[in-house]
């Protein structure tokens, strides 16, 4: 099994929520679905159960954003790049109505606006997010893998 790729990290935000993003700064984050774009080039695997759990050491700055955020599924390209990931957070930007929230978030060392964009309007469903998915144009994602919402 290929243990390595691009991922996408469903995550809902139940509140509108002011929050620190480590060193980056202070951002107002509206409720809803957000979508983060990640890549892990080996133990993918075990970053997604890492993203997935709340009990963890705040490293990167995705952590900070998830440690207030229901984790709601994950979506896999695997076998993808790295650079994949940054074309990943360029697609899903593109989305209708979507922002990026927290200019830089997950993008120290790429020239992208951020990783982590709100997408409005997407409901947190499988079926709502499953769709999304299929607008994200690389490779063919696996299938998803959903946790119980309140994780
Ligand atoms: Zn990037």
């Amino acid at each position: 099994m290929i243990n390595s790729g691009v991922y996408v990290l469903w995550l809902y935000l139940p509140q509108e929520e002011r929050l620190r993003v480590g060193k980056l700064g202070v951002f107002s984050f509206p409720p809803g679905v957000y979508a983060y774009a990640g890549s892990a080039q080996r133990n993918l695997r075990q970053r997604l159960d890492r993203h997935r759990r709340l009990e963890k050491r705040l490293h990167w700055h995705i952590d900070f954003f998830r440690a207030r955020a229901q984790f709601l599924g994950a979506a896999v390209f695997p076998g993808q790049p790295k650079e994949g990931e940054c074309r990943c957070a360029r697609q899903l930007s593109r989305f209708t109505g979507a922002y990026i929230p927290a200019p830089g978030l997950g993008a120290s060392d790429c020239s992208c606006a951020g990783h982590l964009v709100y997408l409005p309007g997407l409901e947190p469903n499988s079926i709502a997010l499953g769709h999304a998915v299929h607008d994200i144009e690389l490779g063919t994602a696996e299938a998803l893998t959903f946790f119980d919402a309140g994780d």
